[in-house]
């Protein structure tokens, strides 16, 4: 074990990377455990073209190497690998990777949240040759050809409209004639005349030479099952936030989505704070999570500071209510 830190950051997306920055600059000293696989949902993006300050656009993975470095530059320390445990149950908070505990007065939880797929055997052998999740990541690859999302909520409406600036065709494939999506999502995806639906199907395979030629689609009214020709197939049946090590611990939502207190990034314990998509399943932008990694950073800061004999001068008066620690 080694010695108890101020503050501990779970988490190597935007909103761990922003907390790591704001509590490095206060002198926190964070130590992030950023995960085996860091940068989160934007290492499987291209360009991001909406994160300001970048007019030309910045690639994902580049984008979270600087938000790293920039942390790093502060004195911010990594632990390139995924927690295994933690119990959050007394302070300080324990937390393992396999066998090595660390401890800290306080932590952030930024773990994020992961695309949904559909669990097919052969999912993983088509990703990245035809198959994927994200729309604005990989729609530029299938101009002009034929393809398929699956799912009937915003997400799903969402990408099928985007997929139609490069496709010939989308069709959208959903297990029900019912649709999940709100009413001006789905009136404008029927409105395009790109886009088809199939309802009352699921996608029960995926098949091709090398990539994507086509799924088989099975109705679940009749049960019967047929091929249909497709160049590349897009999931978008909705996220899950990465929480499981934390629900038997943390208020969470129905869904998993750490529940925060309105207006700040604290959770139902004291010196445990949540930050980007790991609690909101509403925004899920790098911008947002970044500027919510900022608050806990904040959040944290105030509350080591109204600890006695800790690190962090609070930059203006405690919050009354993170003073009662
Ligand atoms: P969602 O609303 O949970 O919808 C998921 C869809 O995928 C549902 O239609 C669901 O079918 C289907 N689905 C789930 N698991 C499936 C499976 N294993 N096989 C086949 N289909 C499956 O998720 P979302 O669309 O990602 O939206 C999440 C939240 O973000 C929502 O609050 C949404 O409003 C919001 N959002 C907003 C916008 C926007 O306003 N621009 C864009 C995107 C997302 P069932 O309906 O049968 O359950």
């Amino acid at each position: 074990m080694t010695d108890t830190r101020e503050l501990i950051i779970i988490g190597g997306g935007p909103a761990g990377y922003t907390a790591a920055l704001y509590a490095a600059r206060a002198n926190l000293q964070p130590l992030v455990i950023e995960g085996f696989n860091w940068g989160g949902q934007l290492m499987v993006t291209s360009d991001v073209e909406n994160y300001p300050g970048y007019p030309d656009g910045i690639m994902g993975p580049e984008m979270m190497a600087e938000f790293r470095r920039q942390a790093e530059r502060f004195g911010a320390e990594f632990v390139t690998d995924d927690v295994t445990r933690v119990d959050l149950s007394e302070r300080p908070f324990r937390i393992w990777v396999e066998n090595d505990e660390h401890t800290a007065h306080a932590v952030i939880v930024a773990t994020g949240a992961s695309a949904r797929w559909l669990g097919l055997p052969c999912e993983q052998h088509f990703q990245g040759r035809g198959l994927s999740a994200c729309a604005t990541c990989d729609g530029a690859f299938f101009k002009e050809r034929e393809l398929v999302v699956v799912g009937g909520g915003d997400s799903a409406m969402e990408e099928a409209n985007f997929l139609t600036r490069y496709a010939s065709k989308v069709t959208v494939v959903h297990r029900r004639d019912e649709f999940r999506a709100s009413q001006i999502m789905l009136d404008r995806a029927r409105a395009n005349p790109k886009i088809e639906f199939i309802t009352n199907a699921v996608v029960a395979d995926i098949f091709g030479e090398g990539k994507v030629e086509g799924v088989t689609l099975h109705d679940t009214r009749t049960g019967e099952t047929r091929d249909f020709k497709t160049d590349g197939v897009f999931v978008a049946i909705g996220h899950d936030p990465n929480t499981k090590l934390f629900v038997d611990q943390l208020d969470h939502d129905a869904a998993g989505y750490l529940v925060t207190k309105p207006g700040s990034t604290e959770t139902n314990i004291p010196g445990v704070f949540a930050a980007g998509d790991v609690q909101d399943h509403v925004y899920r932008q790098a911008v947002t999570a970044a500027g919510s990694g900022c608050m806990a950073a904040l959040d944290a800061e105030r509350f080591l500071a109204a600890l006695e004999g800790h690190a962090g001068t609070a930059l203006t008066a405690p919050r009354p209510e993170a003073a009662e620690v």
